[in-house]
């Protein structure tokens, strides 16, 4: 890592920050390391270690940026382990926009990792060849649910054979989405709004989402439409690289993000809904993204501004709260990317707290991170459950039968915590106990 030069020891450029991604000094330098995001941070929290904070991974930015250490192994190993949940954002009393410095960081880090290991190549294949193709990613899908639904899901399990073989492989089946019966797909169709039209709406259909929650996506058309709204989904969409950026392949999200600026902008459409909140939350901030692209930065800016997250635009509109009743003890895990960097907490509530009879709980440290967090769940397995597990203690707590969210990354990780432990709980989408209200209503 480090090059003698005239007698002088420096790091070779390699390990240090360099191009256009790199992250901003004005950035960087806003933190003055007061700590206040420290008690917020679910690694910290879990580690209570200064090298696992927000603090820590921006003085390790600040040090390469300063080439005062070079970006080895071990450095790059903490910013990995940040679940980029971005609740020190919230917290950070200096404005600190972490959520872009880690994203940077990570695109730099992506230009040093060593290609050739098995991981880095299935990442490679699924990021660029799969994910923004539906029709790859329907197939995979679909030898997905044969193995889940044929039995030799439960056999390879039970006998544990993957795991005494590769313990790696063995996980990444574990965090395997239980496959939707029913697929949802964008295909350029339009769904009339009930009763007199008050908006015309396009529908992000997403990428793993349409796949393995295709009824919850129905459900959510449903709840659009039964609010007086026309839905579009165009058909030319693609994934909205949220994945991406998080493991710092921003190359392949700036292609994505400007696919769909161009398809979302001919719908003619009031706003883009998204009931995904990551998706929602990478789609917000296009214009960022493509800030220095000359021919997408001002459309960048005005698709932005269109996107809104499905609750968000549910009590803007305003909905029409259900009549019907529902008999269930709810509580709401808030996503970190509709919470944290949407800044949305109260609206997934308000829909809640609209339907009658339903009893509403609070989760306590409902804002801290399922441990989900993209591919979190895969890559950093052990500590994923970690923090998982402090989130399924919280929950037992609430003696709730049903607990909400709105992500379909939370919403697997919840799955999988509540069966671990064999809870009598379901896991749904604020949307789906919506739609199930509206639905009671019409059979009487
Ligand atoms: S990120 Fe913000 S809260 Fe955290 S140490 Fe820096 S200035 Fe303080
Ligand atoms: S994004 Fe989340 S995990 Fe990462 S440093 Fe901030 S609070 Fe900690």
């Amino acid at each position: 890592m480090v090059e003698a030069k005239h007698g002088e020891a420096r790091i070779a450029p390699d390990f240090l920050f360099s191009g256009p991604d790199a992250p901003e000094e004005s950035d960087l330098y806003k933190c003055v390391h007061c700590g206040f995001c420290l008690q917020a941070c679910p690694t910290y929290l879990e580690t209570g270690l200064e090298t696992e904070s927000p603090r820590g991974r921006i003085a390790l930015m600040k040090a390469v940026n300063e080439e005062r250490i070079g970006m080895t192994d071990s450095v790059i190993r903490h910013w990995d382990l940040c679940i980029q949940c971005r609740a020190c954002e919230v917290a950070c009393p200096s404005g600190v926009p972490y959520g872009s410095l880690i994203e940077a960081t990570m695109a730099q880090v992506e230009r040093r990792r060593k290609p050739g290991a098995l991981a880095r190549f299935a990442e490679n294949v699924s990021l660029n060849h799969v994910l923004p193709h539906q029709g790859r990613l329907k197939l995979l899908m679909s030898a997905a649910k044969a193995y889940q639904r044929s039995g030799a899901q439960s056999l390879v399990r039970k006998s544990g054979v993957l795991r005494r073989l590769a313990p790696s492989l063995a996980d990444m089946e574990a965090s395997m989405p239980r496959v939707s019966s029913t697929y949802f797909s964008a295909k350029g169709q339009t769904v009339e709004a009930e009763g007199e039209a008050r908006a015309r709406a396009a529908i992000l259909s997403g990428c793993v989402m349409p796949l393995v929650n295709g009824p919850e996506m129905d459900a959510v058309v449903r709840v659009l439409a039964r609010n007086g709204c026309e839905v579009v989904a165009p058909e030319r969409q693609v994934c909205c690289g949220a994945i991406h950026s998080h493991v710092g392949y921003l190359d392949a999200a700036r292609k994505m993000a400007r696919r769909n600026i161009d398809v979302f902008s001919e719908a003619g459409v009031d706003a883009v809904v998204v009931a995904s909140a990551g998706c929602g939350s990478r789609m917000k901030e296009y214009a960022h993204l493509l800030r220095d692209d000359p021919q997408y930065s001002e459309k960048a800016r005005r698709f932005s501004d269109m996107v809104k997250d499905i609750h968000e635009f549910l009590v803007e509109l305003p909905f029409v709260p259900p009549r019907a009743a529902l008999d269930c003890r709810v509580t709401y895990q808030d996503s970190c990317h509709l919470a944290n960097a949407q800044r949305i907490t109260s609206a997934p509530r308000r829909i809640l707290d609209s339907i009658p009879g339903m009893e509403f709980v609070e989760l306590p440290n409902a804002g801290r991170c399922c441990g989900a967090g993209g591919t979190y769940t895969i890559t950093e397995r052990e500590f994923s459950l970690r923090v998982l597990n402090s989130k399924m203690d919280d929950f037992e707590t609430t003696g709730a039968d049903v607990l909400t969210t709105a992500n379909p990354g939370c919403l697997m990780q919840l799955q999988y915590g509540i069966a671990e432990r064999g809870l009598p709980a379901q896991v749904k989408y604020v949307t789906d106990l919506l739609d199930e209200a509206y639905r009671r209503e019409r059979s009487g």
